[in-house]
């Protein structure tokens, strides 16, 4: 009748045309499917970049309105290209898989971990006052390290530079947060590689 929707149903709003599908469809299933490959990288499973762009964007807003902490860390695997021309490409792509899962065991709800570029990840950490975000970083980084990757028998050491920022309305746009922190993550890489800096 005319009150209840019914699997299938058509329901035009100005140019829009929505259609209902009812959880039962095995048709939604197949929507969240695609819904999920255009939010996740393919490679690792975690968020993509589109991903993160809008959730970063939703934190600061979140962090500015509420005054809550709001942290993040860009990390970049040291050394990665010497990986990809010692060992192959595919073991290359093992480590990306190998470092984006322990990351993500460590992410909480509500925090997002994404593939930021080639080999960098970028993490959100919402809630967490300093020094927090720096020691959580530190951590990560431990465990990196210590996590055994190896690749067709052959232990290959990984390890990451971490750059962290705290926004603070001070830095007036999400650009500027995600600068200070690419910042911080270059000059982790020129101190020598597998260290935070976060001040
Ligand atoms: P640094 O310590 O300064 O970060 O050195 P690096 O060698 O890690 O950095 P560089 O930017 O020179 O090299 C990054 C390499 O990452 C080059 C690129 O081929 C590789 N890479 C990017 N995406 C992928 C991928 O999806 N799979 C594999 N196997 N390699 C990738
Ligand atoms: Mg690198
Ligand atoms: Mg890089």
């Amino acid at each position: 009748d005319g009150k209840y929707l019914d699997d299938g149903d058509q329901i035009t709003i100005g140019k829009t045309v929505f259609k209902f599908i009812s959880s039962s469809n095995i048709e939604a299933a197949y929507h969240e499917h695609v819904w999920s490959l255009t939010h996740h990288d393919g490679l690792t499973g975690i968020h993509n970049r589109p991903s993160f762009d809008a959730a970063i964007a939703e934190a600061v807003g979140r962090a500015t309105r509420q005054q809550t902490p709001l942290a993040l860390l860009l990390f970049d695997i040291d050394h990665f290209k010497l990986c990809n021309d010692t060992f192959g490409h595919r073991a290359g792509d093992h480590v990306l898989r190998m470092v984006a899962s322990v990351a993500a065991q460590h992410t909480r709800k509500g925090d997002m971990l994404a593939r930021y570029g080639g080999e960098e990840f970028a993490l959100i950490l919402n809630d967490l006052a300093w020094p927090g975000p720096a020691r959580f970083a530190d951590h990560l980084r431990g465990l990196i390290q210590a996590a055994p990757i190896e690749f067709e028998g052959n232990a290959t050491p990984v390890t990451v530079s971490v750059g962290v920022a705290m926004w603070e309305p001070a830095l007036r746009s999400v650009a500027q947060l995600i600068e200070l922190a690419d910042q911080r993550l270059y000059r982790a890489k020129h101190a020598g590689r597998n260290q935070v800096i976060a001040t």
